[in-house]
């Protein structure tokens, strides 16, 4: 017998619709206390997955709402359970009171996740698609909806199925071998073991080489707008969010803190942090600016160095740029297009290969400029499928498993013991056993369902 949880599963504020969702053994029962369909079809009688209209009352028996509920009977619900939902007008009064009702009857509010965390527990989805739903629920992107989408249709564990149950072949017969030492293994045996391995590496590797993308797609690409002061850098972050973010003035040096704001840009998620204008200065706060445009551009994936184009070349734009790891993608921007050119064709492309001209102020140049950074990122022109992983949690694990086939392999190659090879390979089994939750910890569980929101 589980407890029945109940919450308001749309979003806080007025809206069109609400939706109250319940879950548990008492749900039907519960609803059979508040709701009455104009077909007189009472919700223990009513049909799964039908929606009914009726009347839904509060707890003193009067009238809240005209609405829609359906019933889910378990196991055929999200959570495998009895589930009802109400789709009440969305005003927050009604919904507020038709939940103090259930809560009359018994029923409890949710925690956060706890539906999902139902869903997981019931076997009606493994933990990457658990985490899928906040994914889909948080995406910023079309790409990201597009792998969230995949990755809950189950993409990711369909790769790791396979990988678990060659590593349980090989791992049933090292047991064997351990158990009864009369027993041996063969060379060729022993080969296809390796293969097995061998190809359980190669899959546990690849899926690993997507999580850079999965962070991208997920988090957004870190991007540092860097330049001496005044070169319009607030500007800039402020034109590509559309709206007036960070506090733009013509004393240089007012950006003292570093601003971070997300837009999507051709495409691509990026987390913008405007830092405080790069110069020797006096000033700490300054200076402490300064270092935090030094730690900003140290965690960045994309440097956008900001050039005032109605000035000369200054020393200090030489010293920003000296600042940019090499290592990371770096896009000029020569600002201020629309005033008189300071600086020529050629004094720029030997400053930098590839630059762009921009007015922050007009917007001129901003479509290019667009364009530039979806190119600068390749990986992103193709929609992905779901086999992304986009979770740091299941890339430890897949790394972690990927080590340990790694040490069997090792293993079996210096010739130690079956049982050497056995515990890496159980290892290995554990690992990805987390990953999809086969192996269940309770700290990471309720870890990954805190992050959901309540009603989900
Ligand atoms: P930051 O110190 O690099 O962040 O520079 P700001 O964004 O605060 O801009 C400094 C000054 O340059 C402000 O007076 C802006 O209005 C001006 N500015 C920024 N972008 C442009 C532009 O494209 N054209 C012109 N004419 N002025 C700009």
């Amino acid at each position: 017998m589980t407890d029945t949880i109940a919450a308001i599963a749309t979003g806080g504020g007025v809206s069109a619709v609400g939706i109250l969702r319940v879950s548990g053994d008492g749900a039907i029962a519960a609803a059979d206390k508040m709701f009455r369909a104009k077909n007189g079809i009472m919700p223990a009688g009513a049909q799964s997955r039908r929606m009914y209209y009726g009347e839904l009352y509060g707890i003193d028996g009067r009238l809240i709402d005209l609405c829609m509920c359906m019933i889910s009977r378990a196991p055929d619900s999200y959570t495998g359970e009895d589930t009802v939902e109400l789709h009440c007008h969305g005003s927050p009064v009604v919904l507020a009171e038709a939940l103090r009702t259930l809560f009359s009857f018994g029923v409890r509010q949710a925690q956060a996740g706890e539906f999902t965390k139902r869903a997981f527990l019931n076997g009606r989805m493994d933990l990457t698609q658990a985490e899928a739903v906040i994914d889909l629920i948080e995406a910023e992107t079309a790409f990201a909806v597009r792998n969230a989408a995949g990755q809950l249709q189950g993409a990711i564990c369909l790769k790791l199925e396979s990988v678990y149950s060659s590593l349980l072949d090989v791992m049933a017969h090292f047991h064997a071998v351990v158990d009864y030492p009369d027993e041996d293994i063969d060379e060729f045996q022993m080969q296809n073991h390796i293969n097995a391995l061998q190809s359980a590496a190669d899959e546990l590797s690849r899926l690993l080489a997507t999580h850079e993308r999965g962070m991208i797609l997920r988090d957004g690409v870190p991007t540092a707008i860097v330049g001496r002061p005044n070169t319009g850098k607030s500007s800039l972050l402020n034109a590509l969010l559309g709206y007036d973010r960070a506090i733009v003035t013509e004393v240089p040096g007012t950006t003292r803190d570093t601003v971070e704001e997300k837009a999507v840009v051709g495409g691509v998620l990026l987390r913008l942090i405007d830092t405080a204008g790069l110069r020797e200065t006096e000033d700490t706060i300054e200076r402490l600016g300064a270092e935090r445009t030094r730690s900003a551009l140290r965690s960045a994936g994309l440097a956008i160095l900001v050039l005032d184009g109605s000035e000369p070349l200054h020393n200090e734009d030489h010293n920003v740029l000296r600042l940019v790891p090499a290592d990371i993608p770096k896009l000029v921007v020569v600002n201020k297009s629309d005033l008189p050119h300071a600086i020529s064709e050629d004094e720029l492309s030997e400053f930098s290969p590839g630059f762009c001209r921009v007015s922050a102020l007009t917007g001129d140049g901003l479509d290019a400029m667009t364009v530039e950074i979806r190119e600068m990122f390749p990986e992103l022109k193709t929609p992905p499928s779901g086999d992304v992983l986009t979770s740091a949690r299941q890339a430890e694990a897949i790394s972690q498993a990927y080590e340990a086939v790694g040490h069997a392999i090792e293993a079996i190659d210096a010739s130690v013991t079956p049982d050497a090879v056995l515990t890496e390979v159980e290892a290995a089994l554990a690992a990805i056993g987390e990953v999809t939750g086969k192996v269940m910890r309770e700290d990471v569980v309720s870890r990954i369902f805190e992050r959901f929101c309540v009603g989900k």
